[in-house]
């Protein structure tokens, strides 16, 4: 088909957008008129369907949304399994959410640097970031490593749960003696090992990048303060469309507060959505084709969450190679001196995470360690501290205190709810 028959095949089934507008999409999914027509129904909704049954397959969107709301709250996803007791439900505690109708339902898909800069100002997004060789030669690496990439364990309300896609640490170097904490759980001695050569070449480049953003944005003393630098490096192995990863922030034990994350895209492009921790917010897919960067800046964990859902439409385009794999590298600078000084739960004395309140604009951004006993040995243990870390970067210090007076918090520039609200509550601790 010619360029301007294809135009026209996509014109007729979306009217609403402009020639420019599919031109440009086209050329970005190399001429190909399926790829496209996926894509603007992500978000002008499915076409070529009779109208009689229109209305059903709305309400069916609405479920899979509302179906994702839920899923968020309890923690894990239905895809992920409990293997010990073979429960199916959880229990009431873990179910006890609110559909939010305008949250649950309203979804934008952003199509380039552009649009994602400007609607989430706390990413970059650079797509063909490595030399398309470097990239590929990745790939190949990665895609022969499968075997080393393992299911991530924990346990939610007493159960021992499996994620539906594959993790593993690369570390520059020496594999650490204190590892990457992600909730990976007695798995986690079994994922690490060091940086590749590719990994390190890549590394730098991303390092490049990386300087030179945070040089354009003011830095907070919470944040590293030297020249950031990758010291490790989580991959995840999505096989197929089938397998995906939860609503969630990533952990901030190992790499401190307002960190910097750094994610590569190789093989098949998915949709990896994000949207605020709180209040009403709108969700983002964000298509990340082999080879794109994403840089997630300094609150962006604070402030948002993120997933790689599993619906129909996210699988956006295969891979020639990889087919429907996509292998994530998020690259992470480690904070030994945090980690050194990580406090141990007073109650069962289980080492603590470190993690920030949202929930309530009155307490939202204070950050306090919660025991992570429970999650590792399924019993639920209530240690708590606020986090004080002000002498973060020191190497021996006390970052926690029982006086909510001298707890650190940090909020974003533009919370002016949080800002301006004044009684404190404590029931947002835990997640
Ligand atoms: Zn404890």
């Amino acid at each position: 088909m010619e360029t301007e028959q294809k135009l026209d095949t996509l014109q007729s089934q979306f009217p609403e957008v402009s020639k420019d507008v599919l031109l440009e999409l086209l050329v970005a999914f190399d001429g190909s008129v399926k790829q496209t027509k996926l894509m603007l129904e992500e978000q002008f909704g499915p076409r070529e369907i009779k109208t009689e049954i229109k209305t059903e397959i709305k309400t069916e969107i609405k479920g899979k949304f509302s179906g994702i709301k839920r899923k968020a709250d309890s923690g894990t996803t239905a895809n992920e399994y409990c293997s010990l007791t073979k429960k199916r439900t959880f229990p009431q505690r873990q179910t006890s959410f609110k559909v939010s109708k305008a949250s649950a339902n309203i979804s934008t898909t952003l199509y380039n640097k552009e649009q994602i800069e400007s609607m989430v100002p706390y990413l970059r997004f650079y797509p063909n970031f490595l030399p398309n060789s470097l990239a590929d030669s990745l790939l190949d690496e990665l895609l022969s490593k499968r075997a080393t990439f393992k299911d991530k364990m924990f346990h939610i309300a007493g159960n021992e749960c499996h994620s539906n896609h594959q993790s593993t640490v690369f570390y520059d170097g020496d594999i650490p003696k204190q590892r990457y904490d992600n909730g990976f759980y007695h798995n986690s001695k079994y994922m690490a090992q060091s940086f590749t050569g590719n990994i390190r070449t890549a590394k730098f480049l991303i390092e490049d990048q990386a300087n030179e953003v945070l040089a354009t944005t003011k830095r907070h003393p919470l944040q590293v303060q030297s020249e950031w630098r990758a010291s490790l490096c989580v991959g995840n192995y999505f096989h197929t469309n089938k397998n995906n990863l939860d609503w969630h922030s990533d952990r901030l034990t190992t790499i401190g507060p307002l960190p910097l994350i750094c994610s590569l895209t190789l093989g098949a492009t998915r949709i990896f959505r994000i949207r605020k921790q709180y209040g009403e917010s709108p969700i983002y897919n964000i298509p990340l084709p082999h080879n794109s960067l994403l840089l997630m800046l300094p609150g962006t964990q604070e402030e948002f969450k993120h997933c790689v859902p599993s619906l129909g439409n996210s699988l956006v385009a295969r891979h020639p190679k990889a087919n429907e794999t996509r292998i994530n590298l998020t690259l992470r600078m480690s904070r030994p001196h945090l980690l050194n000084n990580t406090p141990f739960c007073p109650v069962c004395k289980s080492a603590m995470t470190l993690r920030r309140m949202f929930k309530k604009p009155a307490s939202r951004g204070y950050y306090f360690w919660l025991c992570d006993g429970g999650y590792h040995s399924g019993k639920e243990c209530p240690g708590f501290y606020f986090a004080n870390l002000s002498d973060i970067e020191k190497p021996h210090a006390k970052l926690y205190t029982r006086d909510v007076k001298h707890a650190t918090r940090w909020l974003a520039e533009d919370d002016h709810e949080a800002k301006t609200a004044t009684e404190f509550h404590m029931e947002d601790v835990k997640d």
